[in-house]
């Protein structure tokens, strides 16, 4: 220990030859990240870079280090902490996963009418609460409300921020200071901290609970009703299925129990649906016009799962029960903005139209066959030959995609995907290369092959894909 000290004593040290922050940044190779990042954030960069060097210089005792090496160490560090930091940008992705829902990614990319809307209406100013024919005050979100009303079948809409907000609205207006009975079977969580008897709780409403997490009867909830009851909750158990011996009242018996008791069926339906999709392997999502038509007095749904559209909550239901939300002072607090208004009024259309199956994407991803992909895929094999890809294989798999977004745990779509394995990476590395390309791609992982499924592949974004198999593949 003292020798060693004493040695090091004797050398100059290599700390003294550290680059300065204004020499590093005179580099050429650091002066193109400038127009990236902003010369302040660079020069934050370049600090802790050079920190890290002084850092590692200390800790290992290598003498040999001339003032260029390190100057070359130095960039690359800061080229390191600048991809990181570009990894950790909010920006596009390619989804392979082939999940459609996909919450961590954004869960439903826009229509193309949705999108020019929200560009034309954030332009400029627009009639957002502004009533054109009397030139004065109108109501906010009065077209959206009308387009929901047309395609539920329901008396009044109300739009808030999404689904969560929904929930809290409806039962801190309808619930508050009051109970409300749950099936044990439905008081579920719904990922991403939304669990039913914690919104519950927080919205001043008592939970009572009944039945099994199994089986609950009507009786069960009959004779759990007293005079401080408001509302019967039933809650769309998105994400998980209670199989085998299970039972559960529908809801035209639970509305007809409600509406003898003088209290309130709300349905928080989750995804919900705004038509049928037991086509497509989805015959266990609440159709919205189905349960209002069963009597539900308040339905709650996500604007941006099934239906296809911008984050939003939508409640529909009875007049008299939607006019008390909106007046409550939540709802001013959970109010959404002209673009959402904008995006989700596009998106209705489609269906008023019923064109939904032709221009919202959700719609046109889940309704791909198996067959259809098969061919996009053939195809994408087809271009990468011309590639004449060295180390990279590329095959073409049967396997499943995913609904997503907490919607249909067990529906499962036929797909096919096209697998990719490197004679250079492991399958860990290159799902990483993708991921860290300049138009991240994230595929998975399954049996050490890298998977990528179209079915949540735009067109426009297959060349990208290509540009960069044939990158990964040249290094
Ligand atoms: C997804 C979901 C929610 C939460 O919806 P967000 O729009 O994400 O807030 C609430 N309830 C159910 C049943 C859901 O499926």
């Amino acid at each position: 220990m003292m020798q060693k000290s004493f040695d090091n004593s004797k050398k100059v040290s290599p700390l003294r030859f550290l680059p300065a922050v204004d020499s590093l940044l005179d580099s050429a190779i650091v002066k193109t990240m400038e127009t990236e990042i902003g010369a302040q954030k660079l020069a934050d960069l370049a600090r802790l870079a050079i920190a890290d060097l002084r850092q590692e210089i200390s800790e290992n005792d290598n003498g040999e280090l001339s003032k260029e090496i390190l100057f070359k160490k130095a960039e690359r560090l800061l080229q390191q902490k600048l991809a990181s930091l570009k990894l950790k940008q909010f920006k596009p992705i390619i989804n392979a996963t082939g999940i459609i829902i996909h919450t961590n990614l954004g869960r439903a990319p826009l229509s193309e009418a949705a999108i020019s809307a929200v560009a034309q209406i954030a332009s400029g100013y627009c009639t957002l609460e502004y009533d054109l024919e009397i030139g004065k005050r109108g109501r906010r979100g009065r077209q959206a409300e009308e387009l929901l009303c047309e395609l539920t079948g329901a008396e009044s809409a109300l739009i808030v921020n999404n689904c969560a907000a929904a929930a809290f609205l409806v039962l801190s207006g309808l619930g508050a200071g009051g109970e409300a009975i749950v099936s044990r079977g439905e008081l579920v969580e719904i990922g991403g901290d939304f669990r039913v008897p914690e919104v519950m709780a927080q919205s001043g409403t008592r939970l009572v609970e009944v039945g099994t997490t199994n089986r609950t009867s009507l009786k069960d909830f009959a004779d759990a009703i007293t005079e401080k009851t408001k509302l019967i909750v039933r809650v769309h158990p998105s994400n998980f299925r209670i199989v085998g011996f299970t039972a559960m009242p529908n809801l035209e018996e639970l509305t007809q129990l409600a509406g003898s008791q003088k209290i309130l069926l709300y349905e928080d339906a989750g995804s919900g649906a705004l038509i049928d999709l037991t086509a497509y392997g989805l015959a266990d999502e609440p159709v919205i016009s189905s349960s209002i038509k069963s009597g539900a007095d308040i339905v709650t749904f996500s604007a941006d799962k099934l239906l296809g559209g911008v984050q939003a909550g939508i409640i529909v239901g009875k007049s008299e029960a939607i006019e008390k939300l909106r007046r409550h002072p939540l709802y001013r607090a959970l109010r959404v903005d002209k673009m959402v208004y904008a995006a989700l009024i596009a998106t209705l259309r489609s269906y008023q139209h019923a064109k939904h199956f032709a221009e919202i994407p959700v719609l046109q991803m889940l309704a791909q066959t198996r067959e259809e992909i098969e061919r996009r895929a053939a195809d994408f094999l087809r271009q990468a030959k011309d590639l004449k890809l060295q180390s990279l294989k590329l095959e073409i798999l049967n396997g499943i995609s995913a609904v997503g977004g907490g919607s249909a745990p067990l529906a499962e779509l036929p797909t096919t995907l096209i697998s990719l394995e490197s004679a250079k990476l492991s399958s860990r590395e290159l799902e990483q290369r993708l991921r860290f390309s300049d138009s991240p791609i994230i595929a998975r992982i399954a049996e050490n092959k890298v998977l990528i499924d179209l079915r949540t592949v735009f067109p426009r974004e297959i060349n990208e894909i290509l540009a960069n198999l044939q990158l990964i593949d040249s290094d």
